[in-house]
């Protein structure tokens, strides 16, 4: 089997109710082969403020969509809570001075019908409403009938599924303008990230609902404007569709995510040195070379599976003789020694020891999975 195929074999209990309705990014944003650029603030804060940021966009470079927060979901009271309404027409009028779409947050039915009714062109749900079922749901009835392009955010927690559902929940209601946006996932471990990317989970959705365009928004990830440009290279690497970056006029004055905010002028700077790569292969010798690394990869997995499978043969073995001699099932001493055994092969082998470790783990609770049930038997 294919190593892509199996990886989406891997995780194929998540199963996608998307259907292939949702309609390809290209066929209703103007935007060739290049990738997705959504910049703008992360709060509109006044009226100049609006026409400031167009006016820089029209001097370095134009996204392709506005961006601006009128409703922002503060984690504390008393903080910048965002402008409300009255911002709507600020955004817009932006919009129309550069030519280009708008888009905001919406985090209830109020704003989306307020929303509506100013004329903006998109909506974004934010990763805090992503998490709440029945908000996405009433939100997503409320548009029900209207051709809008709705891009959802992940949900503050690593949940595919919470992801994928608020995503069909949009489709059901006739939305296939669909846009996931990856921004990282809250963790209350240390990390240099304000939000961990955790790519494996965008991936994850990716290969569940291969239809629905996928962005990266780094600014949320970073919380820092240094770390923004590795994150970019990254999304593109992974081949995401586009980029979604917060761009203030002054990011030092700005009155939300200040630190992590480039002016116009250092986001067209990011954007010319990040290095688009091509999802669609032509070069022949490099089809042909890859080829030959997959066939590798696909015997070494072949091969892989076939041992975990002759192992579980073993453990099975192991669980009679203990069920027939009434010994528990989890030997602590044993696990130890496995495990210190195993970390030292690693280490010599150089792999990573934190995968190693998971990886054992993993292994180890399918055979006391398997023990334990037949113990039960
Ligand atoms: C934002 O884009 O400004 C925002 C609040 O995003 P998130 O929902 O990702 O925190
Ligand atoms: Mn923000």
């Amino acid at each position: 089997m294919r190593s892509d195929l199996l990886i989406r074999w891997i995780v194929n209990h998540y199963i996608c109710r998307m259907s292939s309705k949702c309609k390809d990014l290209k066929s209703w944003m103007d935007i060739g082969d290049e990738p997705l650029l959504i910049a703008g603030p992360c709060s509109a804060e006044s009226e100049e403020q609006m026409i400031l940021i167009a006016d820089l966009f029209l001097k370095h470079r134009k996204p392709n969509i506005l961006r601006a927060g009128i409703w922002k979901p503060r984690t504390r009271p008393n903080s910048f809570e965002g402008v409300g309404e009255v911002g709507l027409k600020w955004l817009k009028d932006a919009g129309i001075k550069l030519n280009i779409p708008v888009i905001t947050e919406v985090a209830n039915t109020k704003h989306a019908e307020q929303a509506l009714e100013a004329g903006i062109d998109m909506l974004w749900i934010g990763a805090r409403t992503t998490v709440n079922p029945f908000l996405v749901q009433e939100i997503a009835e409320s548009l029900r009938g209207v051709d809008i392009p709705v891009f959802v955010k992940n949900p503050i927690n690593p949940d595919v599924n919470l992801w994928i559902g608020a995503l069909e929940r949009f489709q059901a209601m006739g939305i296939n303008k669909l846009v996931a946006i990856h921004r990282g996932f809250s963790s209350y471990d240390r990390s240099v990230y304000r939000n961990v990317p955790m790519w494996e989970i965008p991936i994850e959705l990716k290969a569940n609902c291969p239809e629905v365009e996928l962005i990266c928004d780094p600014s949320h990830i970073a919380g820092t404007r240094d770390l923004l440009k590795q994150i970019c290279q990254r999304a593109f690497d992974l081949d995401f569709a586009g980029l979604m970056i917060e761009t203030h006029p002054n990011p030092e004055s700005a009155l939300s995510d200040k630190e992590q905010q480039i002016t116009p002028k250092v986001l067209d700077q990011l954007c010319s040195n990040l290095k688009p790569r091509d999802s669609k292969i032509s070069n022949q010798n490099f089809i042909t070379k890859l080829e030959i690394l997959r066939d590798k990869i696909d015997e070494i997995d072949a091969s892989l599976l076939k041992k975990l499978a002759q192992r579980l043969e073993i453990i099975r073995e192991i669980g009679t003789y203990k069920k027939e001699n009434n010994v528990t099932v989890l030997q602590i001493d044993r696990w130890k020694r496995i495990l210190d055994t195993r970390m030292e092969w690693s280490n010599h082998l150089e792999l990573n020891e934190t995968w190693m470790k998971e990886l054992l783990s993993f292994i180890h609770t399918e055979s006391i999975r398997v023990q334990t049930e037949m113990m039960a038997d």
